[in-house]
């Protein structure tokens, strides 16, 4: 049966052309807020990875009151153009761009996101592993955008696909949030990997201050050591402090014991031989029983 008879047997997506939502995933963000109540006294928020546009119809529908003088700001971004949405400020973009970051901020006069949502999803390719990696990439591209844009104690919503390295993404979200917890609406599919991450109580580390760089990569540590190396300047690393990630390096084994990069005399002793020997007619060297 093709994916399209399936869509159009259920549930969520019936309901969400009764209610003109654009696409069903409308239901899975008013679901997670039922029961996280992540709308509460929010000002400016922006919807990442916003087309076609279903989320950012329930943030316009939930938050803007009507004769709001002053209503709150949503701002959506997406790779795609969107239809408009009443109360809704639309940017086309790449959201792993720093000017991305920068034009969503210029909305804010001076303030920062109290909510950022991201249901981003990159083409599926089929491939498991891929899939799960390129979507844990976006999330981290999400995250990365996020520190830029989300004021401290503010929450973030993502897309996440439940695969091996969860506990991975989940340590690395911990960094920055005091509240981490991974929810499943009910109008995700069972069948479907997906589920939402929903992260509360921005709190970054002491001294981080954002950058596009993959915060867990530090990818520009090595740039910057490169270009340190080509013009023979000793500068200092510009990233420091919590920005820097760097793991415990532990040389481990008897540090008298042989050395891998030197070159040694095979052992003489004749008791050498005779093993080897041995070890040539038994059952293990014969590959026997094995
Ligand atoms: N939440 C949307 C809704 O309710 O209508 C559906 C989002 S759809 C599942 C995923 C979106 O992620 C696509 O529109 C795609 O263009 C967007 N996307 C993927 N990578 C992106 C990127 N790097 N920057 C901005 N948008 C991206």
């Amino acid at each position: 049966m093709g994916k399209s008879s399936k869509d159009k047997r259920d549930i969520y997506y019936r309901l969400a052309k009764e209610n003109g939502y654009r696409a069903r995933s409308a239901f899975k963000l008013l679901q997670i807020n039922e029961h996280f109540n992540i709308f509460k006294d929010v000002r400016n928020v922006v919807d990442l990875c916003a087309a076609p546009g279903s989320w950012s119809q329930v943030l316009s529908q939930q938050l803007i009151k009507e004769g709001d003088q002053h209503p709150p700001k949503i701002i959506a971004v997406d790779l795609q153009a969107m239809a408009p949405l009443p109360g809704v400020i639309q940017y086309q973009g790449d959201i792993t761009k720093t000017s991305t970051a920068e034009k969503i901020i210029s909305h804010f006069q001076g303030g920062l996101a109290d909510l950022v949502v991201c249901d981003g999803a990159p083409d599926v390719t089929g491939l498991h592993d891929m899939d799960e990696y390129i979507q844990a990439q976006l999330l981290l591209a999400a995250l990365n955008i996020t520190t830029h844009i989300l004021r401290t104690g503010g929450t973030f919503v993502a897309k996440i696909f439940r695969g091996k390295d969860i506990t991975l993404l989940y340590a690395q979200l911990k960094l920055f949030f005091k509240t981490v917890t991974c929810s499943k609406p009910r109008s995700s599919r069972n069948s479907s990997v997906e589920a939402f991450i929903v992260c509360q109580d921005y709190s970054p580390p002491e001294g981080y201050v954002p950058s596009m760089v993959n915060p867990m990569m530090d990818l520009s540590y090595s740039m910057h050591l490169l270009l340190t190396i080509l013009t023979l300047k000793d500068e200092a690393n510009p990233l420091v402090g919590p920005n820097r990630m760097i793991v415990p390096f532990i040389a481990c084994g008897d540090l008298e014991g042989f050395d891998s990069d030197m070159t040694y005399p095979l052992p003489v002793s004749p008791l050498f031989y005779f093993e080897a020997d041995l070890f040539r007619f038994s059952p293990m060297a014969l590959n026997i029983n094995h």
